[in-house]
C-alpha cells in the first residue's frame, strides 16, 4: 500500500499519515519526490484498509502496490534515486557516472595506497577493495580483516576517496560500517537475508551486488529487504551471471540495466571485472556498462597483478585503467552523463606511494 501526498501537503500532515500508520500496527516509509511525497506501508499481512488513510488531511490517494516489492518499486517513487555522501561531491544516480576503483583485496598498506593513488588519477570518487573475502576455497587469502580497513581508511584520508567494501557477516559488518562509506554486500550473500536485514538497519548506503544466479525479481527483492529496515541508499550492481559460456568468468547481462530502470528508481552499476574474469576483457564490457546507461563501474586494479592474492587476472593496470577511463569519457556524453575530472593529476613527482 502506498500513501500519496497532495503537492502541498505540510510536513505535520505527512508525519500525521506515518503516526496514523503505525498506530494501525504497520511500518510506515515516507519517500520525499521531486514534487510530493509518498509513504510506502510495509509490515502488513493483508490489504490495509485504504479508508483509514484516504480521508486524512493532506492524502491525495491510497494506491495498493501489486508488486512483490513495494519500497524498491517505481509506483513508490517515479523519479531515480540519487544516493549522496556527507561531505562529498560523489553521487549515484546523478548525471555524473559513480567511478568506483581499487584491488578486490586488501592486501598491504603499499599495495592499497598504490591503487587508491591509480584510482584517484584516474578519476574515480571511490575506492573499492576487500578486507573480507568470500572465497571459494578455505584455504584462499580470507582478508585482512580489521588491519585492511584501517589501511582503506588512511587511503580515504590520503586521497580524498569513498571507500566501498564488502561486509560478508554480522561481525564483519559492524566493522565495515565503522570504516566505510558504503557497505558491499556480494554476490554470494545476495540473498542472505539477515545480513540484508542489518545492512538495512546501517546508515551507510549499501551495494548490493547480483547473485550469479538471480533473476531480477530476486534482486530487486533483495534490495527490498534493506530498504524495508529503513534503509533506503541502495545501488544495484550487476557482475555476470552464470550461463553455459566458458570465454568468460561470468556474462555480464547488459540487458538487466534497462530492465532495472524501468522497475525501480534505484541506481544500477556495472562491474565487468567479475564478468569478464581476464583484463582483455573488461574494457570493454565497461565500455558496454556505460553505453547501456548503468550509472556507474566497479572495476579492479592492481599494479602488480601477478603476485595478487585474489582475482590478479581480471585487474587491470593502473595505466590501463586511466586510459579506459579517457575513452569512457566519449561514450558518457554520448548518453548524457559525465566523469568526474581526476582529483590527482598525472604527476609522478606528487605520488605519496612509498617507492
Ligand atoms: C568482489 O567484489 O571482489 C567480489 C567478491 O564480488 P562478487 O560478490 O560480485 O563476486
Ligand atoms: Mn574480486
Amino acid at each position: 500500500m502506498l500513501v500519496l501526498m497532495n503537492v502541498n501537503a505540510t510536513d505535520e500532515q505527512t508525519q500525521a499519515v506515518c503516526k496514523r500508520v503505525e498506530e494501525l500496527g504497520y511500518r510506515p516509509h515516507p519517500l520525499p519526490g521531486a514534487t510530493r511525497c509518498a509513504i510506502g506501508i510495509t509490515g502488513n499481512k493483508g490489504a490495509v484498509e485504504a479508508d483509514m488513510l484516504s480521508e486524512l488531511p493532506g492524502v491525495a490517494e491510497v494506491i495498493a502496490v501489486t508488486k512483490p516489492y513495494k519500497l524498491v518499486s517505481r509506483d513508490m517513487k517515479s523519479e531515480d534515486t540519487v544516493v549522496r555522501f556527507e561531505g562529498s561531491a560523489a553521487t549515484v544516480g546523478g548525471p555524473e557516472l559513480a567511478m568506483m576503483a581499487g584491488p578486490c583485496s586488501v592486501e598491504s598498506h603499499d599495495q592499497l595506497f598504490r591503487a587508491a593513488e591509480a584510482a584517484a588519477r584516474g578519476g574515480a570518487r571511490f575506492l573499492r577493495g576487500g578486507a573480507f573475502k568470500p572465497r571459494t576455497s578455505p584455504y584462499a587469502f580470507q582478508g585482512m580483516g580489521e588491519p585492511g580497513l584501517e589501511i582503506m581508511a588512511a587511503a580515504r584520508e590520503a586521497f580524498g576517496l569513498l571507500v566501498v567494501t564488502e561486509a560478508i557477516d554480522h561481525e564483519s559488518l559492524a566493522l565495515v560500517d565503522q570504516y566505510a562509506d558504503m557497505i558491499q554486500i556480494g554476490a554470494r550473500n545476495m540473498q542472505n537475508f539477515a545480513l540484508l536485514k542489518l545492512a538495512g538497519r546501517s546508515k551507510k548506503p549499501v551495494l548490493l551486488k547480483r547473485g550469479m544466479a538471480a533473476t531480477l525479481d530476486e534482486l530487486l527483492m533483495a534490495a527490498e529487504y534493506v530498504m524495508s529496515e529503513g534503509n533506503y541508499n541502495v545501488v544495484l550492481c550487476e557482475r555476470g551471471i552464470r550461463t553455459f559460456t566458458d570465454h568468460t568468468r561470468n556474462t555480464l547481462d547488459v540487458s538487466i540495466v534497462p530492465a532495472v530502470k524501468r522497475l525501480t528508481h534505484l541506481p544500477i552499476i556495472v562491474d565487468p571485472s567479475h564478468a569478464a574474469g581476464k583484463r582483455d576483457k573488461v574494457i570493454p564490457l565497461a565500455r558496454a556498462g556505460v553505453a547501456v546507461g548503468a550509472d556507474g563501474l566497479i572495476v579492479e586494479i592492481h599494479h602488480d597483478p601477478d603476485h595478487a592474492l585474489s582475482d590478479g587476472a581480471q585487474s587491470l593496470y593502473p595505466d590501463q585503467y586511466a586510459a579506459m577511463v579517457r575513452d569512457l569519457r566519449k561514450i558518457a556524453e554520448i548518453v548524457g552523463r559525465t566523469i568526474a575530472e581526476p582529483q590527482l593529476k598525472s604527476d609522478p613527482a606528487t605520488s605519496v606511494v612509498s617507492k
